[in-house]
């Protein structure tokens, strides 16, 4: 008899996974719960063009209206699961059904961290992950005023642009040196630093949000750390997001910052596997493990679980990458560039035109590489990465010499 395969979380990571079950997995039940109450959707568009009016509703989810139906995955919509009977191989649901499974994948996702400063319950205050919030927030914008934003991570920068496009006035409140510090380090923060001063955002570093003040339930005031009073009429908060690990750690997973999974992103229990954000996983690229939260993780990743679900070979072999667009900057990132995992960072292209790529490396092998504004050179970029062999820098650095020829004696 078939196995039965469930799935929780329908989001990117869920629903290729589910995808892939039926494409590599026969006419196997396919299971696939949600606690949102639209179908599997991606999240970048909400940020960006969906934010900003220029891509539609109907453009940001995964599949057609009638692909579950017509591949026969069972999506079940506004349902939440709240326990996993591994005894049983049962997941319960918030309504007191069950659903028993062979195989459960556990893609739940990441949730955004709350601030937690008097005032944070304020009218007006604004986190951004669901379409919802997208919608509340594009409405919020349009109306126009001051807008203060908590942290200077992508969400933030990318809320920022949102915000200058609908003539807001923007503050940003970063308690690091600069933006994107801990995702890329002092080099390219200051270059979205600029980009976004340029475009006539403030920031307000070394700060943090201490306290929101209101009137009539809104919020009107943010106070920082250093005793700024700044005017808000939105506060957006974009500062970090937790791995939605609840029923991992309930279950008794190995959970450490994100449930911990192998190279074929099984966890301790060698019948439930983790993909996307929430999946702590062996990465063999870089040789340990990673958590990250982008969209081409957890489009790469849920096919991967799905394939160690069914038994087939399947190994997480992924050069993290990720893409940000923010005004007229539109750029790809593959590595880790954190702070520490780097000695220094060498330029290909004119930085000040905002048309270059940076790479980091360490020693002279390169650990990661942003291009911006230039296209069709990622792969060749990770190619770089997976080779971890030492570069020649003035190669490296020269427009000329194309990137698979500038190892050492190439
Ligand atoms: C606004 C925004 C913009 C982004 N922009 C970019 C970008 O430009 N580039 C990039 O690389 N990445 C971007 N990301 C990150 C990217 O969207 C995420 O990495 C991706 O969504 C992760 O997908 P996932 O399927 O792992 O989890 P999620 O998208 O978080 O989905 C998990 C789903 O599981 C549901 N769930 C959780 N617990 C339960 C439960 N107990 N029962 C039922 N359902 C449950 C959640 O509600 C959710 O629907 C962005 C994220 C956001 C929020």
């Amino acid at each position: 008899m078939a196995e039965t395969f469930v799935i929780v979380g329908a989001s990117l990571a869920g629903a290729k996974a589910a995808q892939t079950l039926r494409e590599e997995g026969g006419d196997a039940p396919i299971v696939l719960l949600g606690d949102e109450p639209d179908r599997p959707y991606e999240r970048p568009p909400l940020s960006k063009g969906y934010l900003l009016g220029n891509d539609e509703r109907e453009s940001v989810f995964v599949h057609r209206p009638g692909w579950y139906r017509e591949n026969d995955v069972d999506l079940r919509l506004s349902v939440t699961a709240t326990a996993i009977d591994r005894q049983a191989r049962r997941v319960r649901l918030a309504d007191g059904s069950s659903v028993g499974y062979d195989k459960l994948l556990l893609s739940t996702g990441s949730s955004p961290r709350q601030l937690r400063v008097p005032g944070a319950d304020l009218g007006g205050v604004l986190y951004l992950r669901r379409l919802s919030d997208s919608e509340a927030l594009k409405a919020a914008l349009s109306r126009g005023g001051q807008v203060v934003i908590a942290g200077a991570g992508w969400i933030g920068l990318e809320t920022a642009s949102a915000a200058r496009h609908y003539g807001c006035d923007v503050t940003v409140v970063e308690p690091a040196p600069c933006p994107l510090y801990a995702a890329l380090g002092p080099e390219l923060g200051a270059v979205f630093e600029d980009l976004h001063r340029a475009h006539g955002v403030a920031f307000r570093f070394g700060e943090g949000v201490s306290e929101l003040r209101g009137g009539d339930g809104a919020v009107r005031q943010v106070l920082t750390s250093s005793g700024a009073q700044l005017a808000a009429d939105i506060v957006i908060v974009g500062i970090g997001a937790v791995p939605n690990t609840a029923l991992a750690d309930e279950a008794g997973l190995d959970v450490d910052n994100g449930i911990v999974v192998d190279q074929s992103l099984r966890t301790s229990d060698p019948a439930i596997f983790a993909a996307g954000d929430v999946a702590s996983a062996f990465n063999t690229v870089l040789n340990r493990r990673i958590r990250v939260e982008h969209w081409g993780n957890a489009l790469a990743s849920g096919p991967v679980a799905a394939r160690g679900m069914l038994g087939l070979p399947a190994t997480y072999d992924w050069v993290p990458y990720f893409f940000s667009d923010q005004y007229d900057l539109g750029m790809e990132t593959a590595g880790v560039p954190e702070p520490g995992g780097y000695d220094d960072v060498v330029y290909r292209g004119d930085k000040e035109s905002l048309e270059f790529i940076a790479f980091w490396l360490r020693g002279d092998a390169v650990v990661a590489g942003m291009n911006v504004n230039i296209w069709d050179v990622n792969d060749d970029i990770q190619a770089l990465i997976r080779a971890g062999t030492p570069v020649d820098r003035g190669r490296l650095a020269d427009p000329a010499v194309p990137l698979p020829e500038v190892a050492v004696g190439g």
